[in-house]
This record gives structure tokens, C-alpha cells and sequence, in this order.
């Protein structure tokens, strides 16, 4: 089985897809981890990826694609996750391709959406330990000393990804980018969307019951 897992910053698609690894044996694909392994092996292809990412460019689609073939290839046969990927319309349509050369097919994408207030709230509630990086959520996790680590007594800082105006600017760009693929996939009858704000078990469950696992 191949998912698509999409969601916004602060949605808890990553603990989504930890759960599903954990529970399901899926094989986990996001590019960041794929990029890092290629450039840690000195492939070809990771001294290339590696020359983007150093000058802090974007690797251009055809090259993640070109990963992403390889991936599947090397993974055949297995449960997949891609997880915040495709995330532009051109590598979702480059990802149908290579799958149906593949003879296979993404069965599933689910997106986790939450309202843009809800997610600003959640966020800019992050607190992180600048010294050991324990995080806390001062609505769902506080530390028992106001501002202050539980683990190492170090005082709490807000990162600056972490601030409204930085948020909201991330989500712009994650709404945009997900309409276009929206509107690609709307049509075929792989889509949902499920209601981010039901809490990490509640949507758990609704994923598995989607994937046919309950
Ligand atoms: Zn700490």
C-alpha cells in the first residue's frame, strides 16, 4: 500500500506517521531523510543534492524524483508513507508516472487539515528547552515551573519558526501549494480529509479505518 500524508504545520501529521510506522510496519518517505542518506553515502546523486542544499537551494523535482524512483524501487512491495511529499502539483504528477512505470499507484491521500486559527494557537504555545530541546505546548503540555525545563532547569524559549507572524507565512504557503494538489487528486476517489482538531487517537483512528486497517 502507498499513502500520501499531508497536513500543515501543527496539524500532527508527523505523529500520524510515526504510528502508522510503529504499528503497521509502513517504511516511512520524506525527502529530507532520503536527501541526508544519499548525501551521507557520497552517491552521485548525493554530491549533487548535497551542492543545492549547502548554497540553500531548492533540489529541483527532477532530481528528488529521480530519489524517489530509486526508493521505490529498493522498497518494492512495501508499505509506504510519503509524508510531506508531493508537495508541488509537478512532482505529484512526476510521482504518478515513475509509480506507473512501477506498475503501482499511490492507494490513499489523506490530508489533516485544522483551521489557520487553531493552528497559529497550538503553535505559538511551543515552548522548547534551548539546552537539552525538550518541547512543551503551554495549552497541552505545560512544565510545572512556568517558563522553566522540567529536565534540566534551563529557562524556556519561543523559536522564532514558532512566532504568528512566521506561522502564518508558512501557511499561506502550505495552502496554496496544497489546493493545486487538491484539485489533482479531488478526483479520484483516494481522497480524504480528515478533521485535525479530533486529537492524535480520534484521527489515528480515522486513518485506519480509511486504510481498511480496523
Ligand atoms: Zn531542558
Amino acid at each position: 500500500m502507498k499513502i500520501i500524508l499531508s497536513g500543515p504545520p501543527g496539524s500532527g501529521k508527523g505523529t500520524q506517521a510515526d504510528l502508522l510506522v510503529t504499528k503497521y510496519n509502513f517504511i516511512h518517505f520524506s525527502t529530507g531523510d532520503v536527501f541526508r542518506e544519499e548525501i551521507a553515502k557520497k552517491t552521485p546523486i548525493g554530491i549533487t543534492v548535497e551542492s543545492y542544499v549547502k548554497d540553500g537551494r531548492l533540489v529541483p523535482d527532477e532530481i528528488t524524483l529521480e530519489i524517489t524512483k530509486n526508493f521505490l524501487i529498493k522498497n518494492k512491495n512495501q508499505n509506504i508513507i510519503f509524508d510531506g511529499f508531493p508537495r508541488t502539483l509537478p512532482q505529484a504528477q512526476g510521482l504518478d508516472k515513475i509509480l506507473l512505470e512501477l506498475n503501482d499507484c499511490i492507494d490513499y491521500i489523506i490530508f489533516i487539515d485544522l483551521p489557520d486559527n487553531e493552528i497559529v494557537e497550538r503553535l505559538t504555545a511551543r515552548r522548547t528547552c534551548p539546552n537539552c530541546g525538550a518541547i512543551y505546548n503551554l495549552n497541552f503540555s505545560p512544565p510545572k515551573i512556568p517558563d522553566i525545563c522540567d529536565n534540566c532547569g534551563t529557562r524556556l524559549i519561543q523559536r522564532p519558526d514558532d512566532t504568528e507572524e512566521i506561522i502564518r507565512k508558512r501557511l499561506l504557503v502550505y495552502r496554496n501549494q496544497t489546493l493545486e494538489l487538491k484539485t489533482y487528486y479531488e478526483n479520484s476517489d483516494r481522497m480524504y480529509v480528515i478533521d485535525g482538531s479530533l486529537g492524535r487517537d480520534r484521527v489515528h483512528q480515522e486513518i485506519i479505518k480509511i486504510l481498511g486497517l480496523a
